[in-house]
């Protein structure tokens, strides 16, 4: 796919004009008199998800614990409801996901569920340049079956610290290998992996595959059920809109909804069962099986409302808006800031079948001092050390004419020389 684009401002209105997503925007809360283009760690709030959490408090003023049964939407099946809508997100069925837990803590349930080593398949096969919190939590798994994460977590190179080769991932897929866990998109250069046929290739060798989906739920559709996809986690904080800390999601094909939940809690009974307090646990035959624990109604509530503006908007337009607005923005800095003086690279994917939802801008040697001076020009980015600039022009708020400013102003930071006012210290959440 190749876009035709042009340089100027008319340009960037024009692509607004033809947006046939921007009616969603005025659903968002944009920080004030700023550029938000860090959707990919925190998405914004929508007045349909305030109006939920609202609702929720109100019920809790209202009905107090009666909320759990009473009402249009009783609390004790929320999870469950949301699931559902998020398996239309994601292509999975309707009892294969759940709202529940964060991601790491899911990983930990269900990694604990699908590592079974046995014999000479003991090894989990992962990528080094995946999540950190997903590696601590594979060498956790590891170390609670008695085994030594040092030799059987094996970890994919990549040959440049940015991308993953499929076919160096299928070569890895030796007769030792008892489970694979890779992410969807690379959360630092936005790499989109090769879900289908890295989950044809596990299977083919009798392997289980699961996917960490934090950073393409909500831009990227999935076909999780169709693929054939064993297991997946993802959060609901990033391109899902569902608010600092909300809930996670898992996913469990439908073939496995017998195996044991070993994370268990009483939230994982089937609901008529639950409240016989039988000391004896036998999990919901769903992905609800791996709940543990009484989910935040609080955080809850928006993540359903922002999954309805999904729904609403369609994973295909979001997909194809992001493909091409992140173009767009590769294609202007490839045009005015690739060259010197200002030496930005991108460091994603030029194909757009190949990435997920943002763009990694390298800078050498001054990325983290232009980050800063971004901020001061009320533009949110967010970076990645030790040279990225991530910028996730989000389909559901973000404009063309957004992107078109963003790079003017990286242009006038590094004419004027603007950075080199800030410190090289990268801040504590950055
Ligand atoms: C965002 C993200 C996480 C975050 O984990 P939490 O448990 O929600 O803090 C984990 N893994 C990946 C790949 C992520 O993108």
């Amino acid at each position: 796919m190749t876009y035709k684009f042009e340089s100027n401002q008319a340009f960037a209105k024009k692509l607004d004009s033809e947006d046939i997503l921007s009616r969603f925007r005025h659903k968002f809360y944009m920080p004030h008199d700023t550029i938000y283009m860090d959707g990919n760690s925190l998405g914004l709030l929508s007045t349909d998800a305030e109006k939920n959490i609202n609702r929720v408090i109100n019920e809790w003023k209202q009905t107090a614990i009666k909320g759990w049964m009473a009402g249009d939407k009783p609390w004790f099946y929320l999870p469950e409801e949301i699931g559902k809508k998020c398996a239309r997100v994601v292509g999975a069925d309707e009892k294969e996901v759940i709202l529940t837990g964060s991601t790491t803590v899911n990983i930990h349930s269900l990694i604990s569920t699908f590592y079974t080593p046995q014999g000479n398949r003991t090894k989990i096969l992962a990528d080094e340049l995946n999540f950190p919190s997903d590696i601590y939590a594979l060498k956790g798994q590891i170390l609670m079956k008695g085994l030594d994460p040092d030799k059987e977590l094996i970890l994919v190179r990549s040959e440049d610290g940015r991308y993953l080769d499929e076919d160096n991932i299928v070569a890895s897929m030796t007769d030792d290998i008892a489970l694979i866990f890779l992410p969807s998109v690379l959360y630092k250069s936005g790499q989109l992996l090769d879900m289908p046929y890295l989950i044809r290739q596990a299977h083919k060798r009798d392997i289980l595959i699961g996917f960490d989906c934090c950073h393409s739920a909500g831009v990227v559709p999935h076909k999780f059920h169709e693929w054939g996809l064993d297991f997946a986690v993802f959060c609901s904080y990033k391109y899902i809109n569902g608010g600092p800390g909300s809930p996670a999601f898992l996913y469990v094909n439908s073939t496995h909804f017998e195996k044991k939940p070993l994370l268990s809690g009483w939230f994982g009974c089937g609901k008529d069962k639950q409240f016989d307090m039988a000391l004896e646990f036998e999990h919901a035959k769903n992905a609800g099986g791996w709940q543990i624990s009484t989910q935040a109604l609080l955080s809850a509530a928006p993540v359903e409302s922002a999954l309805e503006i999904i729904l609403d908007a369609g994973m295909h337009n979001i997909r194809e808006k992001s493909k091409h607005i992140t173009a767009y923005l590769a294609y202007l800095v490839e045009k005015d800031l690739s060259k010197a003086p200002y030496e930005f690279t991108i460091g994603t994917p030029l194909d757009p079948e190949k990435r997920g939802g943002h763009i990694a801008i390298e800078h050498a040697t001054e990325a983290v001092r232009i980050s800063k001076a971004l901020l001061d020009h009320n533009i949110i980015p967010d970076f990645r050390p030790p040279n990225v600039i991530r910028l996730a022009p989000v389909p559901l708020y973000n404009t063309y004419h957004e992107v078109w400013k963003v790079v003017q102003t990286l242009k006038k930071i590094m004419d004027t020389t603007a950075y080199k006012h800030y410190s090289t210290e990268r801040k504590t959440v950055s």
